[in-house]
């Protein structure tokens, strides 16, 4: 572990393994994008493999691509094998060992499609999928079945049907639009999306989920941010699972959103030697809140196929909010989940904090571990009228 992924710097790492001419085009999103790592050589020139990763690269070319943009792959610690900003966007041969459990559509997205790409679980909200395509690629990706369009399934949104369905469906009253990343679309196409969408009465709210503002925050321009804020109330959640993710970059990209008055969520997954600690959750939590982005989800890696090395057991997750909750800023303390299989929804898991309940009493346990008891005698069923000494029966006049 570096000591600056522990306290709260914003760290610049360009241009790092690039010449230094590459300064000249490295704020232009587009230089960034023709630039990604995404072949072998590429990445064996600029890293020393192990085995298992070159090997990893070979199967990730038929199951999801490899792809890593300059901006995060400058955050890789080259003497370090366990780095965890690699483990993330690396492919290893682990990839291709499928745990009995594991499933290519682990939380039953495609069970609950009226329309191809519009995921309609919950009552209230919809998951639009616009686009396969991300800015980099993270190996744990829930949706790997489809994103990065190197596997055998296709994303294959029917952007007519799924309109018309949002048009026709009011209970529907927030959007969720995620992928892929929406925000690779140009300004353009999202800007004619969003109006298409917010000429619907009943949707109140349009979210956007992105990785972009980390992988890839050059392309939060003015511009862009100046097209999104036409379509308030507009929300979005970035994607960041460790501390040395939130460059001087990112921090400024995030800031240009939050400026367009965009309320920021942020969405980690538990990853074995990413951010399995306290300590590495509480310095990301901690910059996040800087950013001005609310801790939103954490979630459980889901059960996607060739996942296993990067999983942990749901007790890790469980004390990790143990040592956050109370310990720090309540805004900083995510909400721990695991999204159920087969289309079960999202289930909040929280530490235990009663501890045994009693008629009227309930033990509870506090953030220090104290254990004590609280009344809760409005659960208690009412008590008797109080009976007047001198009249035994009262009688209610009916007049
Ligand atoms: C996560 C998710 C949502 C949004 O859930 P929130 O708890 O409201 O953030 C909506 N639809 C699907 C299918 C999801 O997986
Ligand atoms: S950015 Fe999101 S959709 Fe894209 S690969 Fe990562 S987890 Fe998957």
């Amino acid at each position: 572990m570096r000591p600056s992924d522990l306290d709260s710097s914003f760290l610049t790492h360009a241009p790092g393994h690039w010449p230094q001419d590459a300064l000249e085009h490295w704020d232009d999103y587009k230089w960034q994008l023709l630039n990604r790592v995404d072949t072998l050589a590429d990445l064996e020139g600029r890293l020393h493999l192990s085995d298992a990763e070159r090997a990893g690269v070979v199967l990730a070319g038929t199951k999801l691509a490899m792809s890593v943009t300059p901006h995060f792959f400058n955050l890789i610690d080259r003497d370090d094998p366990g780095c965890p900003i690699r483990r993330q966007v690396i492919p290893r041969v682990e990839e291709g060992w499928k745990a009995p459990e594991e499933l290519a559509d682990p939380c039953g997205e495609d069970l609950h499609m009226p329309v191809p790409g519009l995921v309609h679980r919950y009552p209230d909200r919809v998951l639009f999928l616009v686009t396969d395509r991300c800015a980099s690629y993270c190996r744990y990706c829930t949706r790997s079945r489809v994103v990065s369009g190197v596997g055998e399934q296709h994303l294959e949104t029917q952007w007519e049907a799924a309109f018309r369905y949002l048009e026709t469906t009011p209970q529907v009253r927030d959007v969720l639009l995620s992928g892929g990343d929406p925000l690779l679309f140009s300004d353009d196409r999202l800007d004619k999306i969003l109006t298409r969408l917010r000429a619907i009465p009943h949707l109140q709210i349009i979210r956007i989920g992105s990785r972009i503002p980390i992988f890839l925050p050059q392309r939060i321009t003015p511009a862009l941010c100046a097209m999104l804020k036409k379509h308030h109330p507009l929300f979005l959640s970035i994607h960041t699972n460790h501390p040395r993710e939130l460059t001087s970059e990112a921090r400024d990209a995030l800031a240009r959103l939050s400026d367009a008055g965009i309320p920021l969520g942020n969405q980690s997954v538990l990853l074995r030697g990413v951010n399995d600690s306290v300590a590495i959750q509480k310095a990301l939590v901690h910059k996040l809140l800087m950013c001005r982005v609310r801790p939103y989800y954490l979630y459980q890696c889901d059960l996607i196929n060739g996942s296993s090395h990067l999983r942990t057991s749901i007790a890790e997750g469980v004390a990790i909010i143990e040592g956050l909750r109370g310990h720090t800023t309540g805004y900083a303390v995510p909400q721990f989940v695991i999204d159920g299989p087969i289309g079960l929804g999202k289930i909040a898991i929280n530490p235990n904090s009663i501890i045994d309940t009693a008629p009227g009493q309930l033990t509870l346990r506090n953030f220090e571990g104290k254990l004590f008891e609280y009344p809760d005698t409005c659960a208690l069923p009412p008590p008797p009228v109080a009976q007047c000494q001198r009249h035994p029966n009262p009688v209610i006049s009916a007049k």
